[in-house]
């Protein structure tokens, strides 16, 4: 189809989540309309990329290795990148509110921010711990905590709380990390508010777990709920209280606040409603994907691998729309690889019911994750 617009079309990207890397690089691969300018928002330039983070702490590689750069992408693409944190959206005016850059005014928007660990149930969780997200916060205060810790000889506790994939491998990353320094003695637990880890995970990658959490010597405390935390206190569900040097929040996904409370039609936990096409249920002129968008009639797991899926999809509808070409569906699939890794060069494989493990799953998450950053960064 032609496109018969010359109208202008300003169309801006908020967030540098998996979804619109892969837009982006997706656009960069054809010519753009020339009537289209499309733009990048995001709080940093380089991104963290969660896939690897495990690998990081475990010291299986170098922070170079696991960072991709929006601006030097955006540039390859032709897409204008701009380094500030979006505050709120006026979807009336169509202007975007950012903390370092001045108002912006947009067509078509897609927002792709992702998820933070919910805290606000947690009485003191904004203040003390570490939440798992934003990655790079993260990484930055494990390493500033393990600095300080080494100057010391005194027994330590690591807490992760949370029972999903990413708080087991955060977990596992810690524990063979710290058993490969001179830390004399360190005790690890994990706290998760479900009856058993890896919830949505068949029964033999949940065993495989328990068991290797066991044979660690990683304490899990199932079905309980942590209530506050004060300065190296824990209390959970409401009496029990345990001392702690280094806390990980891995609780599950929440939403930015702001989002709900801007207007756009959201879930109960604050999450954008999106149809098929992947687009705001109340505003047509807005996409959201990833962690921070909900689907209206389906329910997917938030990871990277559907935001990754939804990259493409994106691509097509922002430019269909501009057009007034016809939009593709969004068809997420039933099941997904899972690649969880065990903090030492081993990995377990999960699809659905079937179930590997060994030193080669390790090997192909390495190579998938390694070729998944080099094709943004060549
Ligand atoms: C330890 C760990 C390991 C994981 N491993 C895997 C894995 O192996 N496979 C897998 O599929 N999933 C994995 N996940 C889950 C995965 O990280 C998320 O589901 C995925 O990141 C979702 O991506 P997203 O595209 O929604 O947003 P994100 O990747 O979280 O990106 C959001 C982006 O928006 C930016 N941003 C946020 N707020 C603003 C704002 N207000 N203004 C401007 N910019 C903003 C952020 O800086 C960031 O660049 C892991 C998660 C964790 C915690």
């Amino acid at each position: 189809m032609i496109n018969q617009s010359t109208e202008k079309k300003d169309i801006c990207l908020i967030g540098g989540g998996h979804s619109h890397i892969m837009a982006i690089k997706q656009l960069g691969m054809r010519p753009l309309p020339p009537n289209i300018n499309i733009s990048l928002i995001c709080n940093d330039q380089f991104i963290l990329y969660s896939g690897m983070l495990p690998g990081l702490i475990s010291g299986h590689y170098r922070p170079e290795d696991c960072y991709i750069d929006l601006k030097k992408l955006c540039n390859q693409a032709k897409i204008t990148f701009i380094q500030s944190e979006v505050e709120r959206i006026d979807y009336l005016s169509k202007q975007i509110y950012c903390n370092q850059h001045a108002r912006l005014s947009y067509d078509l928007l897609s927002i792709n921010i992702g998820s933070q660990p919910m805290l606000y149930d947690i009485k003191g969780a904004t203040r003390y711990g570490c939440p798992i997200k934003p990655l790079k916060q993260f990484f930055q205060s494990w390493l500033k905590w393990l600095q300080a810790a080494q100057s010391t000889d005194e027994p330590k506790h690591i807490v992760v709380v949370g029972g999903g994939a990413g708080s087991i491998e955060i977990m596992l990353a810690i524990h063979y990390k710290l058993s490969h320094t001179n830390l004399p003695h360190v005790n690890f637990s994990l706290i998760c508010a479900r009856p058993s880890i890896l919830s949505s995970y068949h029964q033999r990658t949940k065993l495989y777990f328990e068991d290797y959490l066991n044979k660690l010597g990683i304490t899990v405390i199932r079905g309980k709920r942590v209530t506050a935390i004060s300065q190296h206190k824990l209390v959970i569900d409401y009496d029990m209280t345990l001392n702690y040097d280094f806390v990980v929040w891995a609780t599950h996904a929440s939403a930015q606040p702001w989002i709900a409370k801007s207007g756009l039609k959201c879930d109960h936990n604050g999450f954008i409603l999106v149809d098929q096409y992947l687009r705001s249920v109340s505003h047509t002129d807005v996409f959201a994907v990833g962690d921070c968008a909900n689907f209206i009639h389906t329910s997917i797991p938030k990871n990277g691998v559907y935001a990754i899926r939804q990259g493409p999809v994106l691509a097509n509808n922002l430019i269909a729309t501009s057009c007034n070409h016809s939009l593709l569906a969004f068809k997420p699939q039933k099941y997904y690889l899972s690649l969880l890794t065990t903090g030492d060069r081993y990995a377990v494989a999960s699809w659905g019911s079937l179930h590997a493990h060994g030193k080669w799953v390790w090997l192909w998450k390495n190579y998938i994750d390694r070729t998944f950053i080099a094709q943004f960064n060549q």
